[in-house]
């Protein structure tokens, strides 16, 4: 689904409750968050002041867009790791440091190399090593907090030509929001809204925990080193969120490896 570009701003630029903007610097949060804040400073796009200018503007409960991402700078792009992890930023300035909310969706985009030729591969004279390098602009760390990762091909004439027949966004967004409706219900009790707010602990409780036999494929992974902890806590997220919008009371072994599938991008 394809966002309205005034949607897309304005879920970039979510004012931040100007409430925080006065609650107390903490000291430890200056320690702790160390380079971070600076590069997540600059890709927030705050002034150098944060107590009494403009709000300062982020995306919370929102979506935030980098388009070409390996064209950021490394330690811009892994700033981004707080938010995504911790569901605030931490901005540091001379006068100290203010913690915002910034529960993001995240969307990076890439193209394979940095010629960026229209026709992808086929127009491409970059080699295997030059692509790779480009593509790990973006850090190990950074893509393990990316839940779905998959490869487009181009578009290519004969389907800009004739278009087939697809689903309409309506219908799109009306199972999105079954599904979302479900998770809530589910979650209500425990005082969370989405699959995404779910700790990964929570899912591993008996209550929660899926049969071995629907986890066998992931467990193989986690215990290969393919995917880390954190990456198998986030393919169970996934995973129910696969299940809500299948309509499936759980995930099963199908919906696991769904979920899991969307993780490991080709990378050949
Ligand atoms: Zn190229």
């Amino acid at each position: 689904m394809i966002l309205p570009k005034e949607s897309q701003r304005r879920a970039c630029c979510r004012i931040l409750a100007p409430r925080l903007a006065s609650a107390p610097i903490s000291r430890a949060t200056r320690n702790r968050t160390g380079s971070h804040s600076a590069q997540v400073a600059r890709n927030s796009g705050s002034g150098t002041r944060y107590k009494h200018d403009r709000p300062l503007k982020a995306v919370h409960i929102g979506v935030k867009l980098r388009d070409e991402a390996p064209e950021f700078a490394g330690r811009a792009l892994d700033a981004l790791r707080e938010p995504l992890e911790e569901g605030y930023i931490t901005l540091g300035r001379a006068q100290g440091v203010v913690v915002y909310p910034a529960k993001v969706q995240l969307a990076l985009t890439a193209n394979p190399c940095s010629c960026q030729r229209p026709a992808g591969d086929a127009g491409c004279g970059c080699s295997a090593q030059v692509k790779r390098r480009y593509l790990r602009r973006i850090s190990g760390p950074l893509l393990d907090r990316i839940d779905i990762q998959v490869n487009l091909e181009p578009v290519s004439p004969i389907s800009l030509m004739t278009p087939g027949k697809s689903e309409s966004s309506e219908a799109v967004a009306s199972r999105v929001a079954r599904a979302r409706a479900t998770a809530t219900a589910r979650w209500a009790d425990l005082g969370l809204r989405c699959n995404a707010e779910v700790p990964g602990a929570l899912l591993r409780e008996p209550r929660w925990r899926l049969p071995p036999h629907d986890m066998a494929d992931l467990t193989a992974h986690l215990d290969q080193g393919v995917i880390s902890a954190r990456g198998y806590d986030r393919v169970l997220r996934l995973a129910w969120t696969v299940a809500d919008l299948l309509g499936r009371d759980r995930p099963h072994k199908e919906e696991v490896n769904i979920a899991l599938g969307l993780r490991l991008r080709d990378t050949d």
